[in-house]
């Protein structure tokens, strides 16, 4: 006899920063038997999990994974990859997760220099040369969509500018691959990752990560070993393609549910999806507007997938929360960081990206609020 309870999960609405709602498709899949993973039915899911990823990225870059681990590993493994002791990485730092990118970026011995916004507001491609001719930096990193302040960094012409001083482009893609486009090809992204339980909408636990010429050859003309075993491109790679050798058990599971989460994006389409993630994202604005919220980010950088709504003065953010919670089932969640306490952060990823939820939301708060 256990002590403990049957596994008793209640059903919530998500439409806080990740993890966003599933498809009941996606865990259907998940709920499959393992194979074992050098089985040929695995490798051949391997290869088509592959290709649907390369179709979301919208590249042809042949080394185009899901890393093991959620969207940090997914960072890890792009920062690690490409990083040797002394070399200098830019971060831009406007939120949490540029923060986090210098976090591990120091640690895998970079000299770390920061090019940092308020949080909410973006770069542009002059303070992006300015830094990088004060100083060519290996690595430049971005943060594509901010999930900690609901901002969209444009990244249209970074890539070729960062190219012209010689160094790599990172994207930090989690809250925007599905949900915004990402078009690593046509923007020339060097290294991008992104995680599976935001604009995806699959479960927690795979980060795709895609990597483009000019970062294989830096991969390959390395002087060092990388400095993590479980994340080395090479060895991984050598898993996910070319001579299939063991390196790590895939999650099996995992990669039955990204697949069916990326053919789902594949039956919407990508242009349906981003336009479905616009339209609901407008109509949130507009309603939020009409209570009289004010909204962090400007309206020409705001963030489809995730928006961040000033907390009204005397209002009591983590109580509205919790009766959101208690009441209406709805998970939203509160500020990270430099916006703690400051403002509310609503996701609108992936299947949680309804007309449904929007309407449910906006009366909850209407309500709550006595607005
Ligand atoms: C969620 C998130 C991450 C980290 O992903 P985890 O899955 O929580 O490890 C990284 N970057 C951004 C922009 C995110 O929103």
């Amino acid at each position: 006899m256990s002590p403990y309870a049957d596994l008793n999960v209640p059903t919530r609405t998500l439409l806080g920063p990740g993890p966003s709602g599933v498809h009941p498709r996606v865990l259907h899949a998940l709920a499959y038997p393992p194979i074992g993973h050098l089985d040929p039915q695995f490798i051949a899911l391997m290869n088509e999990v592959q290709d649907l990823l390369r179709y979301v990225f919208e590249t042809e870059n042949p080394l185009t994974i899901p890393v093991s681990g959620t969207g940090s590993a997914g960072m890890e493994a792009a920062l690690c990859n490409f990083i040797e002791p002394g070399d200098s990485v830019l971060v831009g730092v406007n939120g949490y997760f540029g923060e986090r990118i210098c976090e591990m970026a120091g640690r895998y011995g970079a000299e770390v220099r920061r090019l940092e916004r308020p949080w909410g507001e973006v770069f542009t491609l002059d303070e992006i040369e300015d830094a990088l001719r004060a100083k060519p930096a290996k690595l430049v990193a971005l943060v594509h969509a901010e999930t900690s302040t609901g901002a969209l960094q444009p990244l249209d012409g970074v890539a070729d500018l960062v190219h012209r001083y010689g160094g790599l482009l990172l994207v930090d893609c989690v809250t925007s691959l599905g949900g915004v486009p990402v078009q690593v090809d046509a923007r020339k992204i060097d290294i991008a990752y992104s995680g599976t339980q935001k604009c995806l909408s699959c479960p927690p636990g795979l980060a795709p990560l895609t990597v483009g010429p000019r970062a294989l050859e830096a991969l390959r003309s390395r002087r060092s070993k990388v400095a993590n075993w479980y994340l080395d491109l090479t060895l991984v790679g050598n898993y996910w393609g070319g001579s299939r050798t063991y390196h790590h058990t895939a999650p099996i599971n995992m990669n039955y549910a990204l697949r069916e989460a990326l053919r789902l994006v594949q039956e919407e389409g990508l242009e349906a999806r981003y336009a479905r993630h616009r339209r609901h994202a407008e109509l949130l604005w507009a309603g939020l507007e009409e209570m009289d919220l004010a909204l962090h980010v400007a309206p020409e950088h705001r963030l489809p997938t995730l928006t961040t709504v000033r907390v009204p003065a005397g209002v009591d953010e983590a109580a509205v929360r919790k009766a959101l919670l208690d009441r209406y089932n709805i998970e939203i969640g509160g500020g990270l960081g430099a916006l703690k306490g400051q403002v509310w952060r609503i996701g609108l990823m992936g299947h949680s990206s309804s007309l449904q939820n929007v309407t449910l939301l906006l009366a909850a708060l209407r309500e709550l609020l006595g607005r």
